[in-house]
């Protein structure tokens, strides 16, 4: 039987980054992954790297505005059944996390772990091909009025606590930034010194090159259980087994498949997202932007415009709705009326979301060789390398810089 020191399970932005860490370190890893083409989340987001997502997707005062998201035919909020009626007891918890102090601990949290996320990235990939597609940029978020923006004081008012300074965009600026875009919009909040990743297939791939050229071996196999013995782990893959010292579960919202029975109790569920992607379009843009009316993060690519977002509740197993990408194309022409295309791309995925959206990022309780970096909702491409920094330093037991307190993952 095969053996190895370290093994990552999964080649998402988390899993790679981990990995990346730990052979930069001197490792011998071997990072599985079930389909090397397979496109996750860390592929299909919107491709970000955005150190004031600070605050969660669910906020104070929004149990109110659920019905409306979800009940209006451009609302943002889908629901499948009857995958949802399972995810019930989870829905009704993430609820929960509404609460001002519950929302600012995790504020708190996210700060941390997303500060200086474009520096993050560019430390982990320095010296590699990967690093061209790391853009800095500042980011836009867009109102119809100035009213809207106040309305939103809360969220501002704590990415304002924590560091982040707001400069406010007039229409006729606005124009100029962003020529094509629906006269609707006549304010902005623009925050500097941000960035994204042009192409995310290809920053990927490039990840993946560069993990191999510092020694890493990848396997391309489905892990379907772990094991743990007194001195070694036991993965077993679908066409062979591998002996492992010490093992990361990294594996995005497929991790929840293999914890619990170590005693990770920590809920995660997927939250469907979608993006549509133009080509050639006859518009261009420079800068990322947030609608917040739409929850639709739009960001530029070399050869078009990615739109991406909306959150949808059912079952993981469910197709792609749809119906969602016709409401992203109807959002696309109406933030951008005249916009034309030569091609357009669909994508689905699942954001690994936990009930009180923070990560789970730590050692087990079970075993000091078993390690755990999943769960991280809507943030994970701008949180990857410093997750895979963090947890590198447990693996390898240099990690007293860091207080994890937070994503432990028997909280
Ligand atoms: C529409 C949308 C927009 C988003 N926008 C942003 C954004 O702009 N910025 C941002 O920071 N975040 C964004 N996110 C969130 C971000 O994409 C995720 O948090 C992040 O990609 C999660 O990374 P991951 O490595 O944990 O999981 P994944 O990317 O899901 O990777 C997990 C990997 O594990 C593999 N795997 C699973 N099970 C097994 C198994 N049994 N055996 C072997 N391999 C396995 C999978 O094949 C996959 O490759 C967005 C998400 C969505 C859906």
């Amino acid at each position: 039987m095969k053996k190895t020191e370290i093994s990552v399970i999964g080649a998402g932005i988390v899993g790679l980054s981990s990995a990346i860490n730990l052979v930069k370190r001197g490792s011998k890893v071997t990072l599985i992954e079930k389909d090397l083409k397979g496109q996750p989340a860390s592929y299909g987001n919107a491709s970000w790297l955005s150190s004031p997502s600070i605050t969660p997707v669910l906020m104070p005062g929004m149990f109110k505005k659920i019905p409306k998201m979800w009940l209006s035919k451009d609302g943002p909020l889908f629901l499948r059944f009857p995958g949802v009626l399972k995810m019930i007891p989870f829905l009704i918890k993430y609820l929960s996390y509404t609460k001002k102090e519950k929302v600012e601990h995790i504020s708190k949290n996210l700060a941390f772990l997303l500060k200086d996320s474009i520096g993050e990235h560019r430390e982990l990939v320095k010296g590699s091909k990967a690093e061209r597609w790391i853009e800095d940029s500042p980011f836009l978020f867009i109102y119809k009025n100035k009213t809207d923006f106040e309305n939103d004081s809360y969220t501002w008012s704590l990415r304002k606590k924590h560091g982040f300074e707001l400069v406010e965009v007039q229409k006729e600026e606005l124009n100029k930034i962003f020529p094509g875009l629906s006269q609707e919009y006549t304010f902005a909040i623009k925050i500097e010194n941000q960035g994204y990743i042009s192409n995310s297939q290809n920053y990927l791939d490039d990840l993946i090159d560069y993990y191999k050229s510092l020694g890493g071996e990848i396997i391309e196999d489905e892990v379907l259980d772990v094991n743990s013995s007194d001195d070694y782990f036991t993965i077993k893959l679908r066409n062979s087994d591998l002996f492992t010292e010490k093992v990361l579960i990294s594996s995005g919202v497929y991790s929840g498949n293999f914890v619990k029975k170590f005693n990770v109790k920590v809920p995660i569920e997927s939250e469907r997202g979608y993006h549509l992607e133009l080509f050639d379009t006859n518009i261009r843009i420079n800068h990322p932007i947030m609608n917040g009316y739409l929850k639709l993060a739009i960001t530029p690519r070399p050869t078009g415009i990615r739109f991406a977002g909306l959150v949808e509740f059912g079952s993981i197993n469910s197709k792609p709705n749809p119906k969602a990408f016709e409401l992203l194309m109807r959002n696309a022409q109406s933030m951008f009326p005249g916009i034309t295309f030569k091609r357009k791309m669909e994508w689905s995925g699942h954001r690994p979301s936990t009930v009180d959206s923070l990560p789970v990022i730590g050692a087990s309780e079970r075993s000091n060789n078993l390690f755990f970096a999943y769960g991280h909702h809507h943030i994970g491409l701008t949180a990857g390398p410093k997750t895979g920094k963090m947890i590198a330093k447990q693996i390898l037991r240099d990690n007293d810089k860091f207080d994890l307190d937070a994503f432990n993952p028997h909280r």
